[in-house]
């Protein structure tokens, strides 16, 4: 069965979209830690990203720092954090966090509730 950010790519389940060429995709988190929070997604369906192949594992990573610059940009922050965890979806993917200290990037962290305007606001600024 197809995970749900294949759905999300085939446009079978809506986001906010940020980004795409033929390998990747990035979309606005549904529960961010911070806005602008985005997640980096190869195309091919890989639950493990260290199974990727290098080629689409560095392509993957410039394609995230394209993100990032225009994260840092629209938001002011210090840095953008760059995490991979979790177990929740099995399907490679890169959070990037803008942050201004260590804890901006704490998952345990409560998320921001956004609306879909402001959703859609910060995915359009990031489009831009
Ligand atoms: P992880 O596996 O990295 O712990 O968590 C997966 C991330 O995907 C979570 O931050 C969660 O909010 C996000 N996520 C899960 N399902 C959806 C979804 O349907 N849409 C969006 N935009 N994000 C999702």
């Amino acid at each position: 069965m197809a995970t749900i950010f294949s759905r999300i790519i085939a446009g079978e389940i809506p986001c906010y979209k940020v980004a795409e060429n033929d390998h990747y995709f990035a979309f606005l988190d549904i529960n961010p830690l911070a806005k602008g929070h985005t997640l980096v997604v190869p195309k091919c369906e890989t639950d493990y990203i260290f199974d990727l192949d290098d080629q689409t594992l560095a392509g993957m990573t410039i394609f995230a720092k394209q993100i990032a610059e225009k994260l840092q940009k629209m938001t002011g922050c210090k840095k953008v954090a760059m995490v991979v965890l979790g177990l929740e979806v099995p399907h490679a993917h890169i959070h990037l966090i803008p942050m201004n200290t260590e804890s901006d990037v704490d998952f345990r962290k409560e998320k921001l509730k956004l609306t879909p305007e402001e959703f859609s606001e910060i995915a359009q600024a990031l489009r831009g």
